[in-house]
């Protein structure tokens, strides 16, 4: 008999309870008490939608991040934080969210301010992470109260509970050692807390344990792959039987060491990896499980059952009780219920399945092989038809963009002179002073804006009203902007709810969810939207703004647009195609956008590439392929364009080392980026690559509501300069302000201008 199992549902709940409960405790709304209750009943609630599975994970559940927790459970608690007299669980939340000096004044006496642990993506998902903090003389202690009480709790409520726990190197992987030292030092301390951790949940019952070691999916050099069979043997001792869960990728040059560590069994990732399960088998002694992974746990559309079986169904034959099936990772990363969905259009909808419904896949997968496919005949043909229905869906295929998508050359990414040719055509046209002055596109979404936003959508206000408000609001950024004497404005962005959202709902091949959450970190959630076909622009989307704003005022306006790959990186998108088939086809949506633009008068247009870094993929030896299709696409989308038009894009963070060719390639006129926090230092990487177009450098955090000092700002960009010659330098914020107030962003303006005029006289 085939065996079920997951490795993780969404602990957020199908509305967000725990977002709201989570908020509420923190504003000091409702008790810990109230807290625990919500936790225990999501907890109850998410075990009860798994009932039908053979093995339930436990542990999974986590009031912020189950990296966070795995480290109060070993005891690595940051200095910081060690000896609070309070409660157990705000020490917790302390590390994770911080606490200011402000709010510490309230708690004098008690817990006084604290800086927040860092915070980084989990691999290659949008989901973020505490990071672990690591010292040469980090100790660790068991506290296995968090897993122990939940088993318990499971147990009572006749759970089939697996306990899931990040395994050790994976663990040391993620966390920084602060004092660089070598994290793998500590492995020797860490291991026996481990041990007593595996024999604590063996006495509470547990029969396995998902020990979680997603690092196996990267590429390790020889001290962490010789780390792992050290490790993996000290822990073989245990009581329990260990199940090694990988995900997210390929094994490769780590299969032959994943396949031979002294452990039950062991998970892969059958989506992303399946071509590598053959080779896995014929390594794998015969006496272990392998959990196939065949229900995609990063993605929103249904399985085709069919073709699952086909290829399952020899492997059941050969493995017979040895095979387990699950989701190809923890479904942290998808939405909770399909079943809440009520505006999706019902081919859309037909074509998706949420965490609840993979798991109904799950049982229909094993039941067909465990009783033949006729005993869910019903189901697998209900199946049949979604899939066929999308695969031949008119609203998925539109041969329009297909052959558009064939007509692509390199000439369509190339500009019409090189750069030099273009700063001496855009300079007379433009005439900015050196130094100009320029924002990041959004500035505050006012209580105002959201509410006209909000009645708009409830049909509250008609479209003629909602946009007038709108007008008002730009109208409102314009003069501001004019009386603080920038030179290169931009409408305020008050028209967009969020910068993939408001292109993806004028572009055909997107649809929205109205409960599709996904958690991000903490309480925050996105909502990816729907990419399910190809994809095209009906009419214009900014123009009308843009032109708007720029009838206001003689001073360049800039157009603002989000990038293709960024719009690809922030979606759930197809999976019946090539990301980068999709890449491009968003790419040539938004450049028709461009050269609208560019026909109504527009003649300085951003294109935004917030997500680019983020989309590189787990392993190095990939990145290129990625890189290569990602900076066509956005070549594609920006370049063509008359040699007089400047285009600009921005990127909000810093860490440039690796991708700076890349980025030169782009061969966007102007970069804005973040490097306020970084003293400029972050500017090296473009000075060694000689990068050869115009930079602005953030001058200031937008995070912070401090009004930046102008001399500060002032002698950030004299350190700029030492780094990238002036006449190529722009002076401007690290990022939009539309999460800042007016009170901030006017004042914090008005300081980075004067900044620039100083900075005019002396450099
Ligand atoms: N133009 C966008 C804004 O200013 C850019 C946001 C971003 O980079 N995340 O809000
Ligand atoms: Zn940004």
């Amino acid at each position: 008999m085939a065996l079920t199992h997951n490795l993780g549902f969404p602990r957020i709940g199908a509305k967000r309870e725990l977002k709201f409960g989570l908020e509420s405790y923190w504003k000091g709304q409702s008790t810990r008490d109230e807290l625990e209750a919500l936790g225990a009943h999501l907890r109850e609630r998410h075990w009860g939608k798994q009932a039908q599975l053979d093995l339930v994970p436990v542990g999974d559940f986590s009031f912020y991040d189950q990296v966070l927790d795995m480290s109060f459970t070993l005891g690595n608690l940051p200095e910081r934080v060690r000896g609070f007299q309070g409660d157990a669980l705000d020490n917790y939340f302390r590390v994770a969210r911080g606490r200011s000096a402000q709010s510490a004044e309230a708690h004098a006496g008690c817990c006084g301010g604290v800086a927040a642990g860092e915070m980084t993506k989990w691999f290659d998902t949008n989901y973020h992470y505490i990071v672990p903090e690591f010292a040469a003389d980090t100790t660790f202690a068991l506290d296995a109260s968090r897993l122990v009480e939940q088993l318990r709790e499971a147990r009572e409520q006749g759970v089939a509970a697996k306990p899931v726990i990040i395994g050790p190197l994976t663990y040391l992987w993620l966390g920084k050692a602060k004092d660089d030292s070598n994290k793998l030092d500590l492995l020797a301390r860490l291991l026996p807390v481990y041990a007593r951790l595996l024999d604590t949940l063996a006495d509470e019952g547990a029969e396995w344990v998902q020990i979680d070691e997603p690092v196996l999916v990267t590429e390790l050099d020889a001290d962490w792959r010789h780390a792992f069979n050290l490790a993996y043997h000290e822990l073989k001792a245990s009581k329990v039987k260990l199940l090694l869960a990988t995900y997210f990728g390929t094994l490769q040059e780590n299969l032959h060491l994943a396949a031979n560590l002294p452990v039950a069994g062991v998970h892969v990732d059958a989506v992303r990896a399946r071509d590598e399960v053959e080779s896995l088998l014929n390594l794998l002694p015969a006496s272990k499980v392998v959990s196939l992974g065949v229900i995609d746990g990063r993605n929103i559309w249904k399985t085709d059952l069919a073709a699952a079986l086909d290829w399952l169904e020899p492997l059941h034959e050969r493995l017979g009780d040895r095979l387990w099936l699950a989701p190809s990772c923890s479904l942290l990363h998808v939405p909770v219920d399909l079943d809440s969905e009520q505006r999706l259009e019902a081919d859309v909808r037909s074509w998706l399945a949420f965490a609840r419904q993979k798991l109904e896949e799950l049982r229909v997968l094993a039941f067909a092989l465990n009783f033949g496919r006729a005993a869910v005949q019903a189901e697998l043909d209900a199946n049949r038809a979604a899939i066929e229905a999308r695969r031949a869906s008119p609203r998925v295929h539109n041969p329009a963009v297909k052959a558009a998508l064939q007509q692509l050359t390199a000439a369509l990414g190339q500009r019409k002179s090189p750069y030099a040719v273009r700063a001496t055509k855009q300079a007379a046209h433009l005439k900015l002073p050196k130094f100009p002055t320029t924002t990041i596109g959004s500035f505050p979404q006012t209580p105002d804006i959201r509410q006209a936003r909000s009645q708009f959508k409830a049909g509250e206000i008609d479209a003629a009203t909602y946009r007038a408000a709108m007008k008002a609001e730009i109208a409102r950024s314009v003069r501001e902007q004019e009386a603080l004497g920038l030179d290169v404005l931009v409408h305020g962005e008050a028209e967009r709810n969020d910068m993939v959202e408001y292109f993806g709902e004028q572009l055909d091949g997107y649809a929205f969810s109205q409960f599709g959450w996904v958690q991000s970190y903490g309480s925050r959630c996105v909502k990816p939207p729907i990419l399910f076909g190809d994809i095209s622009r009906p009419k214009a989307m900014t123009v009308e703004w843009s032109q708007y704003a720029q009838s206001l005022t003689d001073k360049p306006m800039k157009g603002m647009l989000t990038g293709p790959v960024t719009i690809l990186n922030w979606s759930f998108v197809r999976d019946d195609q090539p990301r980068a088939t999709t890449c491009w086809q968003l790419a040539l949506a938004i450049r028709e956008e461009v050269l609208d633009l560019e026909k109504a008068g527009v003649r300085v247009i951003q294109i935004d590439e917030a997500a680019l870094r983020e989309g590189l993929p787990l392993r190095r030896a990939q990145w290129q392929e990625y890189l290569d299709w990602a900076v066509t696409s956005f070549r594609i989308t920006a370049n063509g364009v008359e040699d007089e038009t400047q285009i600009h894009t921005h990127m909000c963070y810093s860490e440039f080392n690796d991708i700076i060719a890349s980025i030169a390639d782009m061969d966007a006129d102007v970069i804005t980026i973040e490097t306020s926090r970084s003293d400029m230092e972050l500017l090296d990487a473009f000075d060694h690559f000689n990068y050869p177009n115009e930079i602005g450098p953030g001058v200031y955090d937008i995070h912070s509501p401090n009004i930046p000092d102008p001399q500060h700002m002032v002698d950030l960009m004299k350190k700029a300069a030492e780094r990238i010659p002036a006449e190529r330098l722009w002076v401007n914020p690290d990022c939009g302000l539309k999460t800042r107030q007016w009170n901030e962003v006017i004042p914090a303006l008005t300081n980075m201008v004067d900044a620039a005029r100083v900075l005019r006289a002396e450099v």
